[in-house]
């Protein structure tokens, strides 16, 4: 299974001052800047074609179905009837892949601050978006999410924010704040529902905490789940935050029903029958969010290292 030689070259993604993983590189496909990230696509060992913003490993070939499917089923299934679905980020257009296959969906717009980043995606990341950004339903719109929902008429069933971690000099800190978020409530439906990446569960416990308190703020119904990204060597949180409809309360059978009626086809990791066991946090997570009072405001955004 291993050449005798570790990897001359890696990437080396930090956590914190005091923690890192490092990936053995293959070969690189692009490495370059854009207006707004550093950029890399490269072909790890162990993990295929990646894609590396900012030093942060955003998906890899090898288990980008576990992201991208807990990003947006548990939402998607919660709703009765997602017809209008806003895309926030989402690059690499594997995101745009799974909204696109609940054919109650009638339209997909999806916004992204980075036009590079996308045409590198498009180019290189084929077996990540499998040709969605070419559907009829899909639209997709270069700017930032924020600038763009806030003069755009609103109506969305379901907003899908799949924007970079929050860092310091990052382009999407102003779309983890409770400013933000009140403009996106604004904009969804009387039962709309917002879900967004949330960071890790536990390597970034208090930026998690943060987020899940800050759209309590603003929504009603706020539950989170969570799945083990080998590539992020952490356990990813997706935080859904609803004005009307109760994740939780949606049973198997009924999970179940809406995948086979909308025609959902390939799931890998997200499963029907498990729907509405996938909200229940561990006891320490539950306890930690109750003890967290920190919200995200745009002069005192959450970021991560
Ligand atoms: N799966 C990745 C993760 O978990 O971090 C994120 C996917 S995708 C690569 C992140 C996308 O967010 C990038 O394409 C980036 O250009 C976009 N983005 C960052 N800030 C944004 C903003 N303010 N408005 C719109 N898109 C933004």
């Amino acid at each position: 299974m291993y050449d005798s030689k570790p990897s001359t070259h890696w990437i080396i993604e930090w956590q914190s001052p005091y923690s890192a993983s490092m990936f053995g590189i293959k070969r690189i496909l692009f490495s370059g800047r854009t207006k707004y990230q550093e950029v890399i696509v490269a072909e790890l060992r162990e993990y295929g074609i990646s894609l590396i913003l900012d030093g942060k490993i955003q998906s890899s070939e090898r288990d980008e179905f576990i992201y991208h499917e807990m990003l947006v089923h548990p939402a998607l299934v919660t709703h009765p009837n997602p017809e209008r679905v806003l895309l926030i980020g989402g690059g690499e257009g594997a995101t745009l892949r799974e909204i696109l296959k609940h054919n109650t969906v009638k339209e997909v717009v999806m916004v992204d601050i980075d036009e590079e980043v996308v045409d590198i995606c498009k180019k290189y990341l084929e077996s990540f978006h499998r040709g969605s950004f070419n559907d009829p339903r899909a639209k997709l719109i270069i700017g930032d999410g924020r600038e763009f929902l806030k003069r755009e008429e609103g109506g969305w069933d379901v907003i899908v924010l799949d924007v970079t971690d929050p860092i310091e000099e990052g382009p999407s800190k102003l779309l983890y704040t409770k400013e933000f978020y009140e403009i996106a409530n604004s904009k969804l439906k009387e039962d709309g529902i917002l879900v967004t990446q949330s960071t890790s569960l536990t390597q970034n416990m208090d930026t998690f905490a943060t987020i899940f308190r800050t759209l309590g703020k603003v929504f009603p119904i706020v539950r989170a789940t969570s799945a083990f990204v080998p590539a992020y060597t952490a356990d990813w949180s997706f935080t859904i935050a609803s004005k009307e409809h109760d994740p939780q309360v949606v049973r198997s059978e009924e999970a179940e029903r809406r995948v086979n009626e909308r025609g959902i086809g390939d799931l890998k990791y997200y499963d029907p029958s498990f729907h509405p066991y996938y909200f229940h946090l561990p006891k320490f997570v539950r306890e930690y969010i109750n003890k967290s009072d920190k919200i995200a405001l745009d002069k005192a955004p959450a970021f991560i290292y």
